[in-house]
């Protein structure tokens, strides 16, 4: 998967490398980034072409004013028949296929279809009508070549292809005319020659733009992207634990802060329950560091398996001390959390041994003593009140003989509950 975007990253920054040259570059992409920026850019290109053919064809629906100012009854009729209801339909349906989002070729096709049909019906209309018509006829054609190389920004074969219908529409009508001289028709042969050139490099650097913009612009997103996610691993990273995944000591801080503060603007108890690795020194001194890390890894993990609640948070504090965070919990129920949390350390938190490298004790086991404190907090305490008296009830567990909970009493000026 990373591999697949650093070789589409290493794609785009040549093809951009290409783009920002100046040598000639014939304007499609390799076909993974070419589907790629055709998938991308469909919607936005149909949408835009439809509306450009509306107004081609509103523009081509006007000449018949001067069809009307400038022809007999009979010619107007003929020029309003062919415009009007024969070529003006045929390109709104071409034009109307555009919003359902035909593929490249058709779409692309289509508008040629449709730019030639109109500037080749307006060299039949003016043909050999008067010389003036003669000699404005390719005006039409040249605006038509205008309109779709530099408006509609056809894709470069395209516009090729367009101009060159056009191209062979008006020599076709300049051979059949009557009107002008031989070097009349030259020089109009000349103009839309040199009208279709000069588009065809417009477009070519319309397009090319485009679309190295458009590789700049996907490069970003892909480079935008990938530093979210790292920034979102070193959040997580940051907040928390290397050994255990539990969360870490500056995560619990925030959690702590966070839902005191709930528990505050709802009235709810918040419960706390340290917990704390029986004999670990020894534990180490007898199986290593190795081990007592494994058992570390262990208890963090029935830590996660005993909280039942979504709101339920589980942090190492420090060492081998552990804390859980028991929001909209009363004691009672926190110290049964609690007592879960002591038998499964006891039955599973000492992973087993391997025979060969440690005398294996079958007495041996992990255990864990715990101190529970809930309070209702109010705006006169502060959290580590709360901290503090589940503390010292996890010292004094340890007192009572450890594997075992205690409940912090109820201290003067906190609402600690029984
Ligand atoms: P008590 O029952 O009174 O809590 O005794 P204890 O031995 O667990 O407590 P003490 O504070 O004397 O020892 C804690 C030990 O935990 C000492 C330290 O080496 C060990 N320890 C702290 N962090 C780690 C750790 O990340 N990995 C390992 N393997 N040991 C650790
Ligand atoms: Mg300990
Ligand atoms: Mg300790």
């Amino acid at each position: 998967m990373l591999q697949n975007k650093q070789v589409l990253l290493d794609l785009i920054n040549r093809q951009i490398r290409k783009l920002s040259g100046l040598r000639f570059w014939w304007p499609t992409f390799p076909e993974q980034l070419e589907e790629r920026f055709e998938r991308d850019t469909e919607e936005r290109r149909c949408r835009r072409l439809w509306l450009e053919g509306l107004i081609a064809i509103a523009l081509f629906d006007l000449f018949l004013i001067g069809d009307h100012l400038n022809s007999s009854p009979r010619e107007f009729w003929r020029a309003f028949v062919v415009r009007a209801l024969i070529v003006t339909p045929v390109c709104l349906i071409v034009n109307a296929s555009m919003l359902r989002k035909p593929g490249r070729v058709v779409r692309e096709s289509s508008i040629v279809l449709g730019a030639t049909i109109a500037g080749l019906t307006h060299l039949y209309l003016e043909s050999n009508r008067s010389i003036a018509a003669s000699a404005y006829a390719h005006l039409a054609v040249m605006a038509v070549i205008l309109f779709t190389n530099i408006v509609m920004r056809l894709q470069f074969p395209y516009a090729i292809a367009a101009s060159m219908i056009m191209l062979m529409g008006e020599s076709v009508f300049l051979h059949y005319d009557h009107m002008l001289s031989h070097d009349e028709k030259l020089v109009a042969m000349m103009m839309i020659a040199a009208v279709s050139l000069i588009t065809l490099v417009a477009n070519y650097s319309a397009i090319r733009e485009e679309r190295l913009n458009y590789l700049l612009s996907i490069r970003d997103e892909m480079l935008v992207k990938d530093l979210n996610r790292l920034n979102a691993q070193l959040v997580r990273h940051s907040e928390s634990d290397a050994l255990t995944g539990l969360a870490n000591r500056r995560s619990f801080d925030t959690q702590f802060a966070h839902l005191w503060k709930r528990a505050i603007v709802a009235s709810n108890a918040l419960s706390v329950i340290v917990v704390d690795v029986d004999n670990f020194k020894k534990l180490n001194d007898n199986y290593g560091h190795l081990y007592g890390d494994e058992v570390l890894r262990r208890i963090g993990s029935l830590l996660q398996q005993a909280l039942r609640a979504k709101d339920d948070f589980a942090a190492r504090y420090g060492g081998e001390e552990f804390i859980i965070l028991l929001p909209s919990t009363p004691l009672s129920a926190a110290a049964q959390v609690a007592e879960r949390l002591c038998k499964m350390v006891e039955l599973a938190g000492f992973p087993p041994l391997d025979p060969a490298q440690t005398p294996y004790n079958s007495n041996t086991t992990a255990t864990v003593s715990c101190g529970v404190a809930t309070a209702y907090p109010t705006l006169r305490e502060v959290p580590e009140q709360l901290l503090e008296a589940a503390d010292k009830a996890m010292y004094q567990a340890k007192a009572d003989g450890r594997n075992r909970v205690s409940c912090a009493p109820a201290l003067a000026g906190v609402s600690l509950s029984a």
